[in-house]
Formats: structure tokens, C-alpha cells, sequence
């Protein structure tokens, strides 16, 4: 299981239309991901996460576009002889299997000698600490056991790119964490690429180099986790990624009107409608004498301990609602108080409007109060 450094993957315009359907499941994206890298493909349900991974598997056919493996153009290679590791949400072992079978699996399959596949299912097993367990039976695994069983598995061969769809989607909160961790390290130790697929930011933040945002079957944005945190491109990135304030207005000479204040943000100058994002993070509660920054009056509507701070969830004058990170120790508000929040003119980042917080109101409005 030496490697040698793992799978360049390029995705050229890829776009997949399921027979029957309308509309593309997978929209003109470009990807590449570097070798070795561990991306992220990161999405709300349906967002075509899957789709993407399964045509790099090969599982799935390209309705037009190109992938390619280290500068290959794959069409035609069968998933077999993509040299791909996979893992799936609902472990996939074989259940009359051993784990040791179940990883040894794909060694039969290419007919590797008896005493080289003994060797390299005790090294696999090893590796996700499943040493000892090699006799069992799926059945007499935990699910997170029978995860690592499957991890076995999918990089027994020497894969140069392990491909994970939601792989600790069927697991609980802590044995999920602890997973990441065993995700991570085995990411490190191999030297091989991943491709992950998560709808959960936290976990997406906490593993990737890089973290691809699918929306409604297109790539919004490719970044470090940190790009996507500080400067998102889109309405959809920064109300995925990470909590935040959204106003949404119109700009004109470094001035956003929101219809029931003016704002102002470094980047307002061009004109039209946009959006501004301010991470609770930057806001602050009270009044300020800083020149350029913004003061809104607002209502405290939910104050929620966290530990080390509070989430203080405030109704701005206009309607708007809000949250702001508090981690002063002194003077904590109270549930209805009326405060002033203010932000520096520059703690913002202005995206496109694309009108999201109007069309959720418009698409449901039985559930929109
Ligand atoms: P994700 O993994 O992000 O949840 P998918 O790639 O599974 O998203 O799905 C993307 C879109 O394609 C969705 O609208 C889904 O309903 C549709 N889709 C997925 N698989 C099929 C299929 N086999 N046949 C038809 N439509 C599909
Ligand atoms: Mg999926």
C-alpha cells in the first residue's frame, strides 16, 4: 500500500441529464483537484454531489464533458480499471463475509496470489485498527467498525484516489467526530487523494484542503476553507458556509440601501443590487464612535449560551433578523432588551443579490412565518 502521491482529477465542463429529466443533475462544472489533495464536495441534498462522484467512479455515464486522471481522458476506461477506492454511506459489505474476506475482496478480483493477499488484508486491517477483528462477521461489527472494514477495503489495492460518498452519514455525532479524525490520518498516512462528500459544513471545514459548494448541480465556488469562510462569492456560499448577517440592497457610491437603512462597505461602489454578509463574529453590541462604521438599533429576540460565548439573536429595526457572536464575560443582555449593534464599515463582504431570501418567502409561503 506505497502509492506514489495519488491521482490528479480534472472535471472539463462535465455535465450529466438523468433520462427523462429536464433539468441537468451535474451543470457544466469544472474541478480540478490536485494530487494527493483531500477536496470536499460540499451541498445540500440533490445538489448533484453524487452525480459528480459517480462519473469520476465511473459508475454513472457523462452526458458531455471530460474527466481526467492525470491528464488521461477516462471516458472509456471501465470503473475497475480507474484504479479508484469507494466508499459509501451504508457500508456496502458483503454480510456472509468476514471483514477479512470483505477486504480481501477486491484483491481476488485481481487475482492477486493467496500469501500477497493474507499480507495485505493484515496491513489494511491494521491500518483502520481493526487488527483483531478480521473473523468477524459484518453483523458482529459496530457501525463504525464496519466503516473502517470498508475503508479497508477501498484502499487495499493501492487506489491513487479514494472516493467517499457520505461515509459517516449513518453514524451518530460521536463516533461521526471520531471517524473524521480516523479520515484525516489515513488521508496523511496514504498520500493519496480523496474526494469527499458531505452535506454538513462543520465536517467539510474541519477535513478539506479544499471544499467545492455544489448548488442545485453547479459548482458555486472552489476554496481553502478560510476563502469560503471570509470571502464567499455568492448569497448561497455565505449562508451555507458558516452562520451570518445578510442585508440585502441596493448599492451606489459605497452606500447600500437596504429600503430601511443605508450601510455602508468597502466595495459598494458599483452599482446595483447586492447583498451584505457580516459574520456574527464582527458585530458588536453597543454604540460606536469609530467613523464608517455601521450602527443599527435592534430587539434581542433569543439570547443562546454556548459556552464560551453567546449567541445573541436580535430583530434589527427594519425587520431584518440577526445574530451576533458575544463573548464579553460583563453586562450580558437580556431577552426583549433594545441594544445598538455596530460593525467597521470594512468587516462585510458584498456578493450578488440573488434574491434568495425573496423566492424562499414567494416558494412557501405557508411555512415562510
Ligand atoms: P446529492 O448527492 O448532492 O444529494 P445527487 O447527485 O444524488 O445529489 O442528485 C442530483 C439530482 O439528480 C437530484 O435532483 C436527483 O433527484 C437527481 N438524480 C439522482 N440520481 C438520479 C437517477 N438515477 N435518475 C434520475 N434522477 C436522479
Ligand atoms: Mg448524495
Amino acid at each position: 500500500m506505497q502509492p506514489d502521491g495519488g491521482a490528479r482529477i480534472e472535471t472539463r465542463d462535465l455535465c450529466k441529464v438523468y433520462r427523462g429529466s429536464s433539468r441537468p443533475a451535474v451543470d457544466a462544472a469544472d474541478l480540478t483537484i490536485e494530487a494527493g489533495e483531500f477536496m470536499t464536495l460540499l451541498g445540500p441534498s440533490g445538489s448533484g454531489k453524487t452525480t459528480t462522484l459517480n462519473m469520476i467512479a465511473g459508475f454513472e455515464d457523462v452526458t458531455s464533458g471530460q474527466i481526467l486522471l492525470d491528464d488521461a481522458d477516462i471516458a472509456r476506461v471501465p470503473p475497475h480499471r480507474r484504479n479508484l477506492g469507494m466508499v459509501f454511506q451504508n457500508y456496502a459489505l458483503f454480510p456472509h463475509m468476514t471483514a477479512a474476506d470483505n477486504v480481501a475482496f477486491p484483491l481476488r478480483q485481481r487475482k492477486v496470489g493467496k500469501k500477497e493477499i493474507a499480507r495485505r488484508v493484515a496491513e489494511a486491517l491494521e491500518l483502520v485498527h481493526l487488527g483483531e477483528h478480521g473473523n468477524r462477521l459484518p453483523s458482529q461489527l459496530s457501525g463504525g467498525q464496519q466503516q473502517r472494514v470498508a475503508l479497508a477495503r477501498a484502499v487495499v489495492f493501492a487506489p491513487r484516489a479514494l472516493l467517499l460518498d457520505e461515509p459517516l452519514g449513518a453514524l451518530d455525532k460521536k463516533l461521526r467526530e471520531s471517524l473524521q479524525l480516523e479520515i484525516s490520518r489515513l488521508h496523511k498516512e496514504l498520500g493519496i487523494t480523496f474526494v469527499f462528500v458531505t452535506h454538513d459544513q462543520e465536517e467539510a471545514l474541519a477535513l478539506s484542503d479544499r471544499i467545492a459548494v455544489f448548488h442545485e448541480g453547479r459548482i458555486e465556488q472552489v476554496g481553502t476553507p478560510d476563502e469560503l469562510y471570509e470571502t464567499p462569492v455568492s448569497h448561497f456560499v455565505a449562508t451555507f458556509l458558516g452562520d451570518s448577517n445578510v442585508f440585502t440592497g441596493h448599492a451606489r457610491d459605497g452606500i447600500i440601501d437596504t429600503g430601511w437603512c443605508e450601510l455602508r462597505s468597502a466595495g459598494a461602489a458599483q452599482a446595483g443590487p447586492v447583498a451584505l454578509v457580516v459574520r456574527p463574529e464582527r458585530l458588536r453590541i453597543g454604540a460606536s464612535s469609530e467613523p464608517g462604521a455601521n450602527v443599527l438599533s435592534a430587539t434581542v429576540t433569543d439570547i443562546v449560551y454556548q459556552g464560551a460565548f453567546r449567541r445573541v439573536f436580535v430583530e434589527f429595526d427594519g425587520g431584518t433578523t440577526g445574530q451576533i457572536r458575544d463573548t464579553t464575560s460583563t453586562a450580558p443582555v437580556t431577552t426583549g432588551q433594545r441594544i445598538e449593534v455596530h460593525w467597521p464599515g470594512d468587516a462585510g463582504v458584498l456578493v450578488p443579490s440573488d434574491g434568495v431570501a425573496e423566492t424562499r418567502v414567494a416558494a412557501s409561503p405557508v411555512t415562510a412565518r
